[in-house]
């Protein structure tokens, strides 16, 4: 029965009419008692099938409501009406899911994000989210494409981990120990984790990067795409408590290899998105022009989506050091007139998203690179530059988003590795696996972590990252 059918994507390309076909879908609509448009999420657009009058049964006619999913068999005809070259003619239809017209959760007004957040196992039957949950397969697709034709291997490194030392965030604790205070103890009153199910404290990951460092000590070019997660406060249109992630890690690479290789990447899938979902984002970008049309002059973005994928695929970003985004940002009206939240007074800050964001789309108006930040707000494994204060950081930040990748070389040598480890306060004894690395054959090696959502939100042009990711967890939300 279902091997046969085609899909409506591939019926709507077909340059031929006067054959059969069975398609199966949704009803998005039903007018005049005649026309159905079907959709089964191959693509936005529609199949119109059509019910001459007269050749169906009553009792059918009325379960074709909006949302009911049906299996219709007819001829492919040309269509009369326009937008569309073909229809079809229904011979057969058959109900193979009714829809309560009455109690169907989406109507066919236009429902706020909000709402349809709040019915996330509906929401993919709209045009906006079919848009969007195509271009997230498309760029995850590209992502593994990228680096396969690469050569790089794609290491899956764990989701629960021990390992609390990176300092990436706040951490989720996994654990089967009972949570009404039966826990065992130890003489001090603390939780002994001895006897909880792996005999120590565990967590779930925020970063699989130590551990890719370990595979590229011997594959040379590994990559890791998988969950992270946050327990932080975050009520941001920019974090999740559970996102994505994608970590390459790559010895021989220097900070600038490093730049060169995030930038050649998000070119890559952005491009691929452009040619594989050119319908849906063309929607988006309708979409994003009628919702910016009801912001102030002032806050309206000057570029449309598809011109701002255009002008990212086509322009090298902007490279400078941190120490120059500060002097920008101190000497900048915004910063004299008072108008950051944290103002600029000198060299040590870390940058906040307003910072940032002045950067990318008033002053540089791209996509910038800032590197070479200062030690004391970074992580611990970042190479020291010869300056003894700067780290080999690099983050990428993205017009309307802000930060999108993270990355930097790391620290390869062993005795200053473990140097900034002591002044961190960070124990060796727990990470003696990770220093193995520096002990036995390490090489200068460099890598970096790139947010899928916040790549989805860029590409999408979607504001709220919670619309990116279908079902997101963030703070007192974990429905479905
Ligand atoms: P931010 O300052 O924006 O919170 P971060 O400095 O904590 O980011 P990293 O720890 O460097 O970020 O993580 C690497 C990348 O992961 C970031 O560049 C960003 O794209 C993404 N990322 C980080 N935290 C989140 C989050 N809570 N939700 C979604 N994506 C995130
Ligand atoms: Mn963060």
């Amino acid at each position: 029965m279902f091997n046969k059918r085609i899909k409506i994507k591939a019926l709507l390309a077909e340059e031929n009419t006067g054959f059969e076909a069975t398609v199966m879908g949704w009803v998005r609509t039903f007018r005049n008692n005649q026309f159905i448009a079907l959709n089964d999420g191959s693509t936005n657009n529609n199949l119109q099938v059509v019910a001459s009058l007269g050749e169906f049964e009553d009792s059918t006619l009325k379960r074709l409501t909006t949302g009911a999913c049906i299996k219709v068999t007819g001829q492919v005809i040309a269509s009369l009406g326009k937008g569309q070259k073909v229809e079809l003619k229904a011979a057969t239809i058959e109900i193979l899911g009714d829809s309560d017209a009455e109690k169907f959760p989406l109507q066919p007004k236009k429902h706020s994000l909000e709402f349809l957040r709040e019915i996330a196992h509906m929401r993919f039957r709209t045009n906006t989210f079919g848009a969007i949950f195509r271009i997230r397969h498309s760029l995850a697709f590209a992502i593994h494409q990228f680096f396969n034709d690469k050569g790089f291997v794609y290491l899956h490194t764990p989701i629960i981990t021990a390992s609390d030392a990176e300092g990436a965030g706040e951490m989720f604790r996994v654990t089967t120990l009972p949570v009404d205070g039966s826990a065992p103890k130890n003489e001090d009153g603390s939780v002994n984790f001895k006897d909880d199910f792996f005999g120590r404290s565990t967590n779930l990951t925020v970063s699989g990067q130590l551990e890719g460092e370990l595979a590229a000590m011997a594959f040379s070019d590994v990559y890791t795409f998988g969950p992270t997660f946050r327990a932080e406060n975050s009520n941001t249109t920019r974090h999740l408590a559970e996102f994505w992630m994608i970590e390459p890690e790559v010895a021989f690479n220097d900070l600038e290899d490093n730049m060169n290789l995030a930038e050649a990447f998000i070119r890559y899938v952005i491009k691929y998105a452009m040619e594989q979902n050119k319908e849906d984002l063309e929607f988006l970008a309708q979409r994003l022009e009628e919702e910016e049309k009801q912001k102030p002059q002032q806050d309206r973005s000057e570029m449309g989506l598809l011109d701002k994928l255009n002008f990212v695929v086509n322009n090298d970003f902007e490279r400078l050091t941190y120490t120059e985004a500060i002097e920008i940002l101190k000497e900048s009206n915004h910063n004299k007139k008072k108008k950051f939240q944290y103002l600029i007074e000198g060299w040590g800050v870390d940058l906040q998203s307003e910072h940032e964001r002045y950067l990318v789309e008033k002053h540089f108006k791209k996509p910038v690179i800032l590197t070479n930040y200062p030690k004391d707000i970074k992580s611990f494994y970042m190479r020291l530059n010869e300056d003894g204060k700067t780290v080999a950081a690099m983050d990428i930040l993205a017009p309307g988003i802000g930060e999108i990748v993270g990355g930097s070389q790391r620290e390869e040598r062993l005795d200053k590795l473990t140097a900034r480890m002591a002044e961190m306060h960070i124990p060796a004894e727990e990470l003696n696996w990770y220093l193995d690395t520096r002990r036995f054959g390490s090489c200068p090696h460099a890598g970096f972590g790139l947010g899928f959502e916040r790549l989805v939100q860029f590409v999408t042009g979607m504001g709220n990252i919670r619309d990116v990711i279908p079902f997101p967890r963030y703070p007192k939300s974990a429905e479905f």
